[in-house]
């Protein structure tokens, strides 16, 4: 993400503000011009727990991009991180070439909160992602992270990766070939309700680490293009923070995908270490083997404007 500034005076704003701390001026994000502006309609949703800070399109229900893009608009405390991390990855879909409103399937957000009683399985179905918002909670969110045995579960994490799926299918055969595509992530047309059964069912023995980035990818060809675009959005945008706020210092802006991943490696080395010497756990607990890395370049490169 890159540093905001107020519209007004200048001063560092943040990607959810709302308003400018030094000068107090009301501000909305404007995601066309990738800037915040002042004086503009806001998003419905803005005055509510969700505390959305969009500017509205002016269209149903006064609702911003990333509100109309779900089925409900009844704000909810629970929605708040995934309503960010919608935010911050559609954001990086724009830049990076994809407006989803130009693309099928038609992408839509079912965001609810599962109980024991009705649970609710985070998903993508022909355009349609449903998210868990129960997982707001830190402890049912680590309870299922451990119990999955999984180093890295966010909202974050969960919105890129679904939006992984949404996106092989709008690109399938648009920007990619599907023979290009089982080349190099292996035939998607296996059983998938059956690989999920047998990935459940399966012992972690590590052996998926050779060919993918982590042990769910290992699971069917569609979990690893999902886990594989997660892991390329989680890489553009921790390098774009880390150059704009000079934790990196280039000569020359990095041309292309393995340019940036040359320099990306180095990065996460120091983003543990810096969280370490917080008693933190690592912000990126993954170690991709050179197949994994190709099939994030794979990703990378079939983006419009990366590839
Ligand atoms: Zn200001
Ligand atoms: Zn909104
Ligand atoms: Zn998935």
């Amino acid at each position: 993400m890159k540093i905001f500034s107020c519209p007004g005076c200048a001063q560092v704003v943040w990607f959810d503000s709302t308003s400018c701390e030094a000068c107090g001026v009301d501000l909305a994000y404007d995601p066309r011009i990738d800037e915040f502006v002042t004086g503009v309609a806001a998003c419905s949703l803005r005055e509510t727990v969700e505390s959305c800070n969009w500017a509205s399109t002016g269209g149903t229900a006064d609702l911003c991009d990333c509100c109309s893009l779900d089925l409900d608009h009844t704000a909810d405390e629970l929605r708040r991180p995934f309503q960010l991390a919608k935010r911050r990855t559609l954001r990086q879909l724009w830049i990076l070439g994809i407006d989803p409103a130009t693309r099928e399937p038609q992408l839509r957000f079912d965001l609810r909160a599962g109980t024991e009683a009705e649970p609710v399985t985070t998903g993508h179905a022909d355009g349609l992602i449903t998210l868990d918002t129960a997982e707001a909670e830190p402890s049912h969110l680590q309870e299922v992270r451990i119990s999955l045995g999984e180093p890295y579960r966010t909202p974050l994490g969960h919105v890129r990766h679904e939006l992984g799926h949404w996106w092989w299918a709008a690109a399938v055969d648009v920007d990619f070939s599907t023979e290009e595509f089982r080349d190099r992530f292996g035939d998607e047309s296996a059983d998938y309700s059956a690989a999920l059964e047998s990935h459940y069912g399966g012992e972690d023995d590590g052996s998926w680490s050779d060919d993918h980035i982590s042990f769910y990818a290992a699971s069917h060809p569609w979990e690893d293009v999902a886990e594989s675009f997660a892991h390329v959005l989680h890489i553009l945008d921790t390098f774009e923070t880390a150059t704009t706020h000079r934790v990196m210092t280039t000569d020359e802006a990095p041309v292309g995908f393995r340019a940036i991943y040359d320099r990306w490696v180095p990065l996460t080395l120091t983003l543990n270490a810096l969280n370490r010497s917080m008693g933190m756990p690592d912000p990126y607990p993954f170690a991709a083997s050179p197949t994994a890395v190709d099939k994030f370049e794979f990703v990378a490169t079939r983006l419009p404007q990366l590839g």
